[in-house]
């Protein structure tokens, strides 16, 4: 038995905070202010010993500079991982893993859609014993194209992968160390943290957060960027769209058989059967070209398909780094924690 696990965490590091918030920030300068001002009180209220880890993902605008001011005013508690690019909001997320030391770790967003004031629900259901806490939002404030388009992913995913989870957009979670480091440790390209750290939890639950409407600055998901997401979605945790493909090619061949079979008979024997004459009856709606065009059609989507398999496993191999850090700011670890 390991006796490292069994021991209390405050005697195996007792500067780890009980509590790490991570957050991916892109060109957030409008949100950021109101951040600070309803985060740092939210967490003070919790009683809580944390840290806050502020992951700019190169932003363009004055994000950064904010960002300092902040670990400047509170560096006991804050953290700033500072990209040299923009890589995307869940390598953001990884490396603000990678980062951070506290016992349980929570995801939001920086721009006060994921209101700060609910973290103790989702501490309070890790409480109970869960290690993964999802938000599910009940009353999204987003446009009713997103919600629409949400909804369908939702079901697509829950039907094709063995993630379960009712709002898989929602980035306000709570995870456990192990989750986290598991995470971390995954050198997975182009994934989906709330499903990617799903396939570690051992008892996951889901609750009831608030959300709110985007108050300053913009979405960073125009359309083309939310199919992409979903698409990484659907091939980082399903073979099902393949199997599918070859469900398909073989229903496809047995149709052409049987079709065949039929239509040698009829002209052999020029049967007719019910009093149709069933051969003119069906080349009423019988066209092969637009038939043709339909399987050119699905020929493609299914090589299309096969692409991005193909292009998951040349990104996989090649093994880059997955981002660079410009600078990490941070107290140094020797100094004492009061100040
Ligand atoms: N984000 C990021 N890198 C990106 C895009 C977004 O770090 O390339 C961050 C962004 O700053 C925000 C979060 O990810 O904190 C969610 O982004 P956004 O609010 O634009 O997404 P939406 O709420 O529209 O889904
Ligand atoms: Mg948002």
């Amino acid at each position: 038995m390991n006796g490292e696990a069994v021991r209390p965490v405050e005697e195996r590091m007792p500067d780890q905070p009980q509590l790490s918030v991570v957050i991916p920030v892109y060109n957030e300068e409008a949100s950021l202010p109101d951040l600070f001002a309803r985060l740092f009180p939210a967490l003070d209220a919790l009683g809580v010993r944390y840290e806050v880890v502020f992951v700019n993902d190169g932003s363009r605008d004055r994000s950064a500079a904010l960002l300092r001011e902040q670990w400047e005013r509170r560096p006991d508690a804050t953290r700033v991982v500072l990209f040299n690019a923009n890589y995307g909001q869940h390598p953001a997320i990884v490396a603000g893993f990678e980062h951070c030391r506290g016992e349980r770790v929570v995801t939001m967003d920086a721009d006060l859609q994921n209101p700060p004031e609910e973290i103790g629900k989702l501490l309070a259901a890790m409480d109970a014993g869960h290690d993964y806490v999802g938000g599910v939002r009940r009353h999204r404030e987003d446009s009713w194209f997103r919600r629409l388009a949400s909804k369908a992913m939702n079901r697509l995913r829950e039907r094709i992968t063995r993630i379960h989870m009712t709002d898989q957009g929602c980035m306000l979670r709570a995870y456990s160390r192990e989750i986290v480091a598991a995470v971390a440790a995954s050198r997975e390209v182009s994934t989906f943290i709330p499903a990617l750290a799903y396939t570690f939890a051992s008892n996951p639950t889901e609750i009831d957060v608030a959300h709110a409407e985007r108050t300053a600055g913009k979405s960073h998901y125009p359309l083309y960027k939310l199919i992409r997401l979903n698409f990484d979605l659907v091939t980082g945790f399903s073979l099902v769209p393949l199997q599918l493909f070859s469900m398909f090619g073989m229903f496809v061949s047995a149709a052409a058989l049987a079709t065949y079979v039929g239509v040698i008979g009829y002209r052999l024997f020029a049967f007719d059967w019910a009093g149709v004459r069933w051969q003119e009856a069906t080349s009423v709606f019988w066209d092969r070209d637009i038939l043709a065009f339909f399987l050119i059609g699905m020929l493609l989507f299914g090589l299309g398909l096969i692409g991005e398999y193909v292009g998951r496993i040349y990104q996989q191999v090649r093994a880059r780094p997955r981002y660079m850090i410009r600078a990490v700011l941070e107290r140094p670890a020797d100094e004492p924690a009061e100040r």
